[in-house]
């Protein structure tokens, strides 16, 4: 059986679920920030402005974008979220991304405190991910504390270009061997001050172009996130797994601890590996093209798909 987000023949819309625009402390217009994104061919964008007293870099209310959207592009109403608290933060701020956010959601209140925020964007409906946790240095206590949150953000394309601490598969696993059931998001974060956009995506699986639907199948997983390459199929059959993808070098199958599977080769499309002996709960696939770009699925669960297929 194909495995989500293969398993629906739904469309794969790719999208940025994490930007900034003129409404807070981005380089370009909001109006720029979605031509820029058009032309670089994804399906839609999140202006993501910072939201939080301070306007020195951020603003005080959820951009309505709305009218920036057409039939093939559309904007989904987002924020990154900040509140005092976190340890090493320059500012001690927490960082996180809400998408699909109500308009009135309420900048965080002098006591409000990480998990608090992110219950609060949860309970409004939003998608909610751990913003760049390497590049402010996330602590894994710091991490279990906001696991309530749907996401990690595993690559973030500004952190990474301007800070080398671009990553967030270490925090992600962390909380997956925890147990705590979490997806992953690759971003941009992209303020336009250097050249960083179109370095991190998600492909989600949706039913059509709208917010509702994209915000949906990102809660339900449905969404995988690249660098570069693209998976074409996820398949399970008799406890082994079937990877198609586009040609990479290296495929790896990760589990709990240490624990993963990997085959290489020049340019392959398709690898399968048997489970049956996985020492783990969960395997995540990665793929990795010659130049080192990646693409990461979702986390999948074993008790799931055991006998199934
Ligand atoms: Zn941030
Ligand atoms: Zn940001």
């Amino acid at each position: 059986m194909l495995l989500p987000p293969f398993d629906r023949g739904q469309t794969f819309f790719r999208g940025n679920l994490h930007g900034h625009s003129t409404h807070s402390d981005g380089e370009f217009s909001p109006l720029g920030v979605a031509e820029t994104y058009r032309e670089l061919g994804y399906d839609f964008t999140c202006l993501s402005d910072h939201l939080w007293k301070n306007d020195r870099f951020c603003a005080q209310t959820v951009l309505d974008s709305t009218h920036l959207d057409s039939e093939d592009f559309i904007t989904v109403p987002s924020a990154e979220l900040h509140c005092h608290g976190k340890q090493y933060d320059n500012d001690g701020l927490w960082h996180i991304v809400a998408n699909g956010l109500p308009l009135d959601f309420a900048v965080a209140g002098e006591d409000e405190t990480g998990p608090e925020m992110v219950q609060r964007a949860v309970d409004a409906g939003a998608y909610v991910s751990i913003a760049h946790p390497e590049w402010y240095i996330l602590t894994n206590d710091e991490a279990k504390q906001v696991s309530n949150a749907h996401a990690v953000e595993i690559y973030n394309h500004s952190c990474a270009i301007e800070s080398s601490r671009g990553y967030g598969i270490a925090i992600a696993d962390f909380l997956l061997n925890e147990g705590h059931r979490v997806s992953f998001t690759a971003t941009d974060d992209s303020h336009f001050r250097t050249n960083d956009g179109g370095g991190g995506w998600v492909m989600v699986a949706a039913d059509q172009l709208d917010a509702g639907a994209i915000i949906d199948a990102l809660k339900a997983g449905h969404h995988y996130s690249s660098t570069g390459p693209e998976f074409h199929y996820l398949a399970w059959d008799s406890n082994c797994l079937m990877v198609e993808c586009s040609a990479v070098d290296h495929i790896c199958i990760s589990g709990s601890g240490h624990v993963a599977q990997s085959q290489h080769g020049s340019n392959i499309t398709r690898a399968i590996f048997d489970l049956n002996t996985f020492k783990s709960d969960f395997f995540r696939v990665s793929i990795i093209d010659r130049s080192g770009r990646q693409a990461w699925s979702n986390p999948y669960f074993l008790d799931d798909l055991m006998g199934k297929g």
